[in-house]
């Protein structure tokens, strides 16, 4: 018997800065080869960082990850298959923008153990790529997925904002009914959030953004829930809507508190109560490495904050917070804390009882962080 492990695998580079963007990341391409070879030491340096477990999920995500040339990207599958255990590999998504999709590289991606993709769409409007300062045209958006899907890759997400200034309750339906024609597996979607140390997050301080209304958002929000299940996808994470079932195992992995190694600049990973997290400077990662050294730091999560990230991140599932587990992990007392929580919720039937999970109810979607804190430990 064996746990289920993951792999996450950070790409920091970018072609243009997208203004609402806080990941990190960098548009300086040059040493983007001395970084892959960074990687490839410290998957070698990690090898054992989730004792040997076979691995079920890798995820390359960034940045941009299909900003790396073919060779560039082998060498990252190369060590992987080399030093760890994907004998039950069941997914390996790569994250990838519209623009980088041509027909030459997706075929060359599906000639890689990668089989699934989450491509940046965002929108299909280009009045809002341009605002956003997204590298790609509406067009680029339309014909990767079709030109993917010719080459054969059956698994297929892509992420949608809404929230952005502008987009009209007509535009952001247009927009999902788009992405339900291109016959997509999954969607990601999220409201555009401003945050400090961005183009937008400047503007805004200088007073020069005027952010779209809460209730048009919240518009937007329901209409994506209602329009996405008449389609068929069910919404399985608050952000996240699947077609016959076809989760994000990777993503779903994190929920559900599952041990992952994550490597590269700014990359995080957790084991049993430890969280690790990597320095997000690209010389730095590089320099280090080049001299053997591990540049991460990590923490111990008290049991009170491996409890908060379990209510936080399983009430945002449609599976919800299996009390059993809950009882195994933390305890009576926490159990009862719990329920004495959220006993108004449940009253007000925003949270059911269902075979022992506390399941929050799709007419309270909206509410779930704010729910959650309140169930919280400080
Ligand atoms: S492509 Fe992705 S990671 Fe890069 S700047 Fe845009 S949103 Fe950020």
């Amino acid at each position: 018997m064996f746990t289920m492990s993951g792999i996450y695998i950070h790409i920091p580079f970018c072609k243009q800065a997208c203004y609402y963007c806080n990941f990190h990341f960098s548009t300086v391409l040059s040493y983007k080869e001395k970084l892959v070879q960074a990687i490839a030491k410290e998957l070698f340096l990690r090898k054992t960082f989730l004792g040997n477990e076979p691995i079920q999920t890798i995820y390359i995500g960034g940045g941009t990850p299909s900003i790396l040339l073919p060779e560039e990207l082998d060498i990252v599958l190369n060590t992987l298959a080399k030093e760890f255990n994907l004998s039950a590999l069941k997914e390996f998504t790569l994250e990838a923008n519209p623009d980088d999709l041509t027909p030459e590289y997706l075929n060359y991606l599906n000639s890689t153990p990668i089989n699934r993709l989450s491509i940046g769409i965002q929108s299909f409007d280009d009045a809002d790529l341009r605002f956003m300062n997204r590298a790609h045209l509406a067009e680029d958006a339309k014909n990767c997925v079709k030109l993917a899907q010719d080459v054969g890759f059956n698994q297929i997400s892509i992420d949608l904002i809404y929230g952005i200034p502008g987009l009209s309750l007509q535009r952001w339906e247009d927009n999902l009914a788009t992405a339900f024609n291109l016959q997509v597996q999954h969607i990601s979607s999220y409201c555009l959030t401003i945050e400090p140390k961005t183009v937008f997050g400047n503007q805004l301080k200088n007073k020069q953004f005027i952010t779209a209304s809460e209730e048009l958002s919240e518009q937007q929000f329901l209409s994506l829930i209602n329009l996405a299940a008449a389609a068929g996808f069910e919404q399985y994470e608050i952000a996240n809507f699947a077609k016959n079932k076809a989760y994000a195992l990777h993503n779903t992995q994190y929920w559900k508190g599952v041990n992952y190694l994550g490597v590269g600049p700014g990359a995080h990973s957790f084991c049993k109560n430890e969280r690790s997290w990597n320095v997000s400077n690209n010389n730095q990662y590089i320099k280090d490495l080049g001299n053997n050294i591990l540049p991460s730091e990590h923490e111990i999560l008290s049991l009170n904050n491996q409890y908060n990230e379990w209510v936080m991140t399983g009430l945002r599932t449609i599976w919800g917070l299996n009390l059993a587990e809950g009882l195994e992990k933390f305890g009576l007392n926490q159990m009862k804390y719990l329920q004495k929580q959220l006993q108004a919720n449940m009253e007000a039937n925003q949270i059911i009882n269902e075979n022992g999970c506390l399941i929050l109810q799709p007419e309270a979607r909206f509410l779930a962080d704010g729910i959650a804190s309140n169930a919280f430990m400080v």
